[in-house]
């Protein structure tokens, strides 16, 4: 039989996050406060728990996973890795497609690797409470399940359109313990403005999180978390490529290139970093290693946006960070895979991008979901629709590969299962998923808003 999936023993779990920020040529650059200057972490305290602001600025190469942590990622890590066999006969490639699968977490994503250690490290930091915004509900899943690991309470703030039309990742967050509130409410000052504004306000992932930070920065005792784009978020996602790369160890191969969707860039950099590592040392193996992140073609971040400082949030409350983005009032095309609808990326991943050590591509939402059916129907898994895009990039790889006789090795993301987005694969399956054009001239009008700044 040929074997099809690679695991690892609970005890071959790594020990140790892997920090990018120690290979890098040139420092990241600092997060700015409203006045240009670098944001005093002290300000920055007030949200979050001093482990996890160190996390943030470290440049340490290694940082310890808690042997608490490990234990948690033990009722599903490590994940496998799994050779698409009978993907790589429906194309006929004479490439290997492997993909980590990250769907056998509780939550059925790559988001609790970052939401346990990050409710860990607020546990031991003394806080007593977490607040989280959620749009369609994974990041607030995740936490609210690592929050009960750790006997924190949750409050997510989720956006008043999911909470109604997606009533099952509610019901998941209730589950788990979590308070789950309609945005906005009117327990903040943020929620209580949007509703004079706009009494049947439906909400928006910016006014979710000013809710979120909010109530974080005017309670001691409570911080806010957030679900990727900072660096600490991408640290504790780079498990996902240390046990690949150990995986592939196991069988004597290394992989070509790596794929992955690409929304704030955490599973992306977290797969994709560990191998970036080996390039920086040197490792003949990786010298010629395509790192891909993939993003929709409806909101092109990394592909069409501006390398520049912007807000991290619609509404200009948080600080100013360095990153491809397509200005923080872009407003992007309602498209179904909600991960992706990010303006901006994490600032690592848009460095490394910048200084042209990964690379970027855009694809379009039906050929998305083209490609996460047929995985489903060789591979049986119902990716994501997030995962479905870097899927359609392995495969467009895998047959390219078909074309010139090449037998590389592909790796792709599997960052979580779609069963709570039937609705959207119902709307592919009946032909009423549409594409969105590139909005070009919606992006141009957006980046004339980027704050100044000297860059
Ligand atoms: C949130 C999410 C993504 C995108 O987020 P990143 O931080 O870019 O990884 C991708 N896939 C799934 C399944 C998600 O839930």
């Amino acid at each position: 039989m040929q074997t099809l999936r690679v695991y690892l023993e609970p005890d071959e779990m790594p020990t140790h996050w892997y920090n990018v920020v120690s290979d890098l040529k040139n420092p990241p650059s600092p997060p700015l406060g409203p006045d240009g200057n670098p944001v005093p972490p002290e300000k920055m305290l007030a949200i979050f728990p001093m482990p996890l602001l160190e996390q943030e600025m470290s440049a340490e190469r290694w940082i310890a996973i808690p042997e608490e942590v490990r234990q948690i990622y033990a009722l599903w890590r490590p994940s496998p890795l799994c050779r698409a066999l009978r993907l790589e006969e429906a194309l006929g490639t004479p490439a290997k497609i492997f993909y980590k699968y990250e769907g056998v977490s509780p939550a059925g994503s790559h988001k609790p690797n970052s939401a346990v250690p990050q409710a860990y490290f607020n546990k031991v930091a003394g806080t007593k409470r977490l607040t989280t915004e959620t749009g369609a509900g994974q990041w607030g899943s995740s936490i609210a399940f690592a929050g009960q690991m750790f006997g924190l309470p949750v409050r997510v703030y989720m956006v008043k359109v999911s909470y109604e039309q997606k009533p099952f990742r509610r019901s998941m967050m209730q589950t788990w313990g979590a308070e789950v509130f309609a945005s906005p409410t009117n327990l903040t000052q943020a929620g209580r403005d949007a509703l004079a504004k706009d009494p049947n306000s439906e909400g928006s992932l910016g006014i979710a999180i000013s809710e979120a930070v909010e109530e974080a920065a005017s309670q001691a005792g409570t911080c806010y978390t957030l679900g990727s784009v900072l660096n600490h978020v991408l640290l504790h996602q780079t498990v996902i490529g240390l046990e690949a790369k150990k995986q592939f160890e196991k069988i004597g191969l290394y992989p070509d290139s790596i794929f992955g969707p690409c929304g704030g860039g955490s599973s992306f950099g977290g797969i994709a970093f560990p191998f970036l590592a080996d390039k920086a040392a040197g490792d003949k193996r990786a010298e010629n290693l395509d790192c891909v992140a993939v993003e929709p073609s409806s909101c092109p971040t990394l592909t069409k946006g501006a390398y520049a400082y912007d807000f991290g949030d619609a509404s200009g409350y948080t600080p100013l960070m360095k990153m491809y983005t397509l200005g923080h009032d872009f407003m992007p095309p309602g498209i179904h895979a909600g991960g992706l609808r990010y303006h901006g990326d994490s600032p690592l991943v848009s460095q490394l991008l910048h200084e042209k050590l990964i690379r970027a591509a855009a694809v379009p939402q039906v050929a998305t979901f083209e490609a996460g059916v047929q995985f489903a129907r060789s591979e049986g898994i119902i990716p994501a629709p997030e995962s479905c895009h870097g899927i359609r990039a392995a495969i467009d790889e895998a047959l390219r590969c078909k074309k010139t006789g090449e037998a590389k090795v592909i790796l792709v993301n599997l960052t979580g299962h779609g069963h709570f987005d039937m609705a959207s694969y119902d709307k592919y399956l009946a032909g009423k998923l549409e594409d969105y054009d590139y909005p070009s001239a919606a992006i141009a009008d957006s980046l004339k808003h980027l704050p100044k700044v000297a860059a």
